[in-house]
């Protein structure tokens, strides 16, 4: 991926791609199933890859190289991704984030969480 001089479309890349994250991580199932654990493992190293901000994607991967995702549950997915955005925090020399606060700052209010959405005429 090649790099993303304009420093105003980084930010606000960064900015929406964060945002997008931490609500899936906030409706992240409590309890995944092995398949939603390993879809979503393989969206972040595919992202990783794709990312269209190439330093940020060369951070993104190496992160992922030293501290694999872990998506066993909601809480497990939103701290993890707290952790790695107060890692990018770090280095651009951001203010770190409490991330005891991390799930009611980004609860998207989009439905009952613990009903699964099925699609019409599928057995529950
Ligand atoms: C995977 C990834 C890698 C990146 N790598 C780079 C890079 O190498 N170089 C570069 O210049 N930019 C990088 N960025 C962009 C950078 O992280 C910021 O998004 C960008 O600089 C805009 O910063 P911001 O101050 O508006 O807030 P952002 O960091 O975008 O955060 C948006 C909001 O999220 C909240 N927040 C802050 N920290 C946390 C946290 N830990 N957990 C939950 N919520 C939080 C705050 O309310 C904040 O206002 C990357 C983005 C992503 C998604």
């Amino acid at each position: 991926m090649g790099k993303l001089g304009n420093e105003t479309l980084r930010a606000q890349l960064g900015r929406r791609t964060w945002y997008l994250l931490h609500v899936m991580a906030s409706r992240y199932p409590t309890e995944p199933t092995k398949d939603e654990v390993s879809a979503m493992k393989n969206f972040l190293f595919l992202m990783s890859r794709l990312y269209p901000c190439g330093d940020c994607a060369h951070h993104f991967q190496q992160h992922l190289k030293k501290h694999p995702p872990v998506a066993s549950s909601r809480d497990e997915l939103e701290q993890y991704l707290c952790r790695m955005h107060n890692t990018v925090n770090k280095v651009l020399k951001k203010p770190q984030f409490d991330c005891a606060t991390v799930h009611d700052n980004y609860d998207c209010g989009c439905g009952p969480d613990n009903v699964r959405y099925k699609p019409d005429g599928a057995k529950p």
